[in-house]
C-alpha cells in the first residue's frame, strides 16, 4: 500500500474541489448511493450532500443499497433513500465513503453507467476509482470532506445538514475519541453546533437508545471473549444461533467491538461475525501500533489504521485461526 503525503493532498484536494465542483454544476441527474453495510458517516454523508444539492435545484436520487440501522431512521429525510430504477439517466454517481466499487453493492451497475463519477472517500485503502478522486486519509469522516465541499459551493449548511455531518463525524470518530480526530474535526463540529443542531437528540438517539435485544446480544458475545498474545489480543465471535436465541440482528453487534477494544492492555480487537455458515465478516480495531488496514486489505478488505474491516469465506474456526496467524506477525 502506498503512504500519503498530507501536503501533497492538501495541495491536490484543493483542484479536485474545484473539478468536482465544475462537475456538479454540469450535471443534472445526480446520484448518490450507501455502501453495504451503511453506517453513521455513510448515511450521515450522503444525507448532507443530498440536502444541498436539492437546494442547488439538481435532480438527486441517494440510493439505499442495504438496510439503513434503526439507529439512523431519526435523522432529516432520512426518505430521501430510494430504491434504484435502472431506466433512470445518470449524468454523475457520487461515491462516499467507499474505498472500492465492490463496497457500493448494487450501486456499482449505477457508477459504472454514469457519465462521470465522483469518489469522496478518507479510506487509506482507497482505489482511486473516480474520474474525480478526493480522497484524504487523514479527514476524521468523509463528512468532513461533504462539510468542506457544500461550503466551497456556497450552499449554506443548514439545522438538518449540520445534523447529518454532526453525525457522520460523531460516529466515525467513535465521539470524537480516535487519534484521527483533530483540531479540524473540532472546527468543523463548532461550526455545526452553530447551526442550532440538537447534540443531547443526537446523542441520546446514536448512543443511549440500546434495545434489551442488543444488550442482551452484547451480554452473550462478550462471553466468547478470548484474550491471546500475553492479553494483547482479543476476539469474541457471533453467530447466526446467538442472534436468533438474543432475538436480534447483525446490527445490533454494533458497539460491542469497541466494547473489547477498550480492555486494558489489549491492543487489537476483533469480531467475527457469521453472516452466514461459510461467511464471516470481520471487524478489527486497535489502539497504538497496529495498522489493521493492512491485516485487512490482506482479505480483500480495508478501512483506516485503528479501523477496519474484511470478509472471508470459511468456517467462523478456520477464519479465526487464519486471522489469528496474521495478527500474531505483529507481536513476535
Ligand atoms: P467495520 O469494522 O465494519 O465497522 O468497519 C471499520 C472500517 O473499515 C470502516 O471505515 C469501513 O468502511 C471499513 N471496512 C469494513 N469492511 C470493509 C471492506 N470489506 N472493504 C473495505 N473497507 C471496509
Ligand atoms: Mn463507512
Ligand atoms: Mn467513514
Amino acid at each position: 500500500m502506498k503512504k500519503t503525503d498530507q501536503t501533497m493532498i492538501t495541495k491536490n484536494k484543493n483542484v479536485y474541489f474545484e473539478e468536482c465542483i465544475e462537475a456538479i454544476k454540469n450535471s443534472d441527474n445526480i446520484f448518490l448511493a450507501s455502501h453495504i453495510h451503511p453506517d453513521g458517516d455513510n448515511i450521515g454523508s450522503l444525507l448532507a450532500l443530498g440536502m444541498a444539492l436539492k437546494t442547488f435545484n439538481k435532480n438527486v436520487n441517494i440510493i439505499k443499497v442495504d438496510d439503513i440501522p434503526k439507529d439512523y431512521l431519526f435523522l432529516p429525510n432520512i426518505d430521501l433513500f430510494v430504491e434504484p430504477n435502472p431506466k433512470d439517466p445518470i449524468d454523475l454517481f457520487i461515491s462516499l465513503d467507499c474505498s472500492d466499487l465492490d463496497r457500493l453493492g448494487i450501486g456499482k451497475e449505477l457508477a459504472i453507467k454514469a457519465n462521470r463519477l465522483i469518489n469522496i472517500d478518507h479510506h487509506i485503502t482507497n482505489e482511486n476509482f473516480g474520474d474525480i478522486n478526493i480522497v484524504d486519509p487523514f479527514a476524521s469522516a468523509t463528512g468532513e470532506l461533504v462539510y468542506h465541499l457544500i461550503k466551497k459551493i456556497g450552499i449554506e449548511i443548514n439545522k438538518d445538514i449540520a445534523t447529518c455531518i454532526y453525525v457522520a463525524i460523531s460516529t466515525d470518530t467513535g465521539s470524537f475519541m480516535y487519534d484521527s480526530t483533530t483540531s479540524e474535526t473540532h472546527m468543523i463540529a463548532a461550526d455545526l453546533i452553530s447551526k442550532g443542531i440538537n447534540t443531547n437528540n443526537i446523542i441520546v438517539n446514536l448512543y443511549q437508545s440500546r434495545s434489551i435485544e442488543r444488550t442482551k446480544l452484547f451480554l452473550k458475545t462478550l462471553n466468547t471473549l478470548e484474550v491471546i498474545f500475553n492479553g494483547k489480543v482479543a476476539f469474541v465471535m457471533l453467530t447466526q444461533d446467538m442472534l436468533k436465541e438474543c432475538n436480534a440482528n447483525m446490527e445490533d453487534s454494533e458497539g460491542i467491538i469497541s466494547f473489547v477494544r477498550d480492555i486494558e492492555g489489549i491492543e487489537v480487537a476483533c469480531i467475527l461475525k457469521e453472516y452466514k455458515e461459510n461467511e464471516i465478516k470481520l471487524s478489527l480495531r486497535s489502539k497504538n501500533i497496529v495498522d489493521v488496514s493492512e491485516i485487512c486489505f490482506k482479505f480483500n478488505g480495508g478501512g483506516h489504521k485503528r479501523a477496519a474491516g474484511c470478509t472471508i469465506f470459511d468456517n467462523i474456526k478456520n477464519v479465526k485461526n487464519i486471522i489469528s496467524d496474521e495478527i500474531y506477525k505483529y507481536f513476535r
